[in-house]
């Protein structure tokens, strides 16, 4: 099961000292805590936004991961916030670097936690404009009608939920009881 990646440091990133584990003065939890600096090192959840691309016949666009975790597994386009974004801004410029497509029109289609790496994702759908082509971390594209989703072969427990709530709200078939897939 992976871990939040914070959740291993050792060194304080303020003045390098070494970080110990205790519950801070007011605080109910136990922290990572600088006993030099008195830094306390918060590890928060961190938002992914993604889109799910639809086109006007209908169909949705999703992406073969070329990257680990879930290397070969298919997801829709999606990936971390970076700092100044909005969510919608971050979905829309994955979409751009992982399929080489153009959205517009995003609704909100649900949120989604990942509780042990800590991971919020956020998933809007949209309306595809114009043609995709593999880019960054991706092997392949291919667009897939509602009932060719292919749910066996997702990447995440998230990314099977959101395409069954996407699928569920449009009337389309969902599977009876969803296969587990892997929770990393
Ligand atoms: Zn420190």
């Amino acid at each position: 099961m992976s871990q939040h990646p914070h959740a291993f440091s050792r060194y304080c990133m303020h003045c390098g000292q070494r970080l110990v584990s205790a519950v801070p003065e007011g605080d109910t939890r136990r922290r990572l805590v600088c006993m030099d600096c008195g830094f306390i090192h918060y590890i928060n959840p961190r938002p992914v936004a993604g889109i799910i691309p639809v086109r006007d016949s209908g169909e949705i666009l999703l992406v073969r991961r070329d990257i680990e975790p879930r290397r070969g597994a298919w997801v829709f386009p999606g990936g971390f916030m970076d700092l100044g974004e909005t969510a919608e801004e971050t979905a829309v410029r994955e979409t751009r670097e992982e399929a080489h497509l153009e959205v517009e029109d995003l609704r909100l289609v649900g949120v989604y936690t990942r509780v042990l790496p800590g991971i919020v994702l956020i998933v809007y759908e949209a309306r595809a404009v114009g043609e995709a082509s593999p880019g960054h971390e991706t092997s392949e594209t291919r667009w897939f009608r509602p009932e060719e989703i292919p749910w066996e072969e997702l990447a995440f427990d998230s990314t099977l939920q959101a395409l069954r709530d996407w699928a569920a709200s449009h009337g389309y078939p969902v599977p009876e009881e969803p296969p587990s897939l892997a929770d990393h």
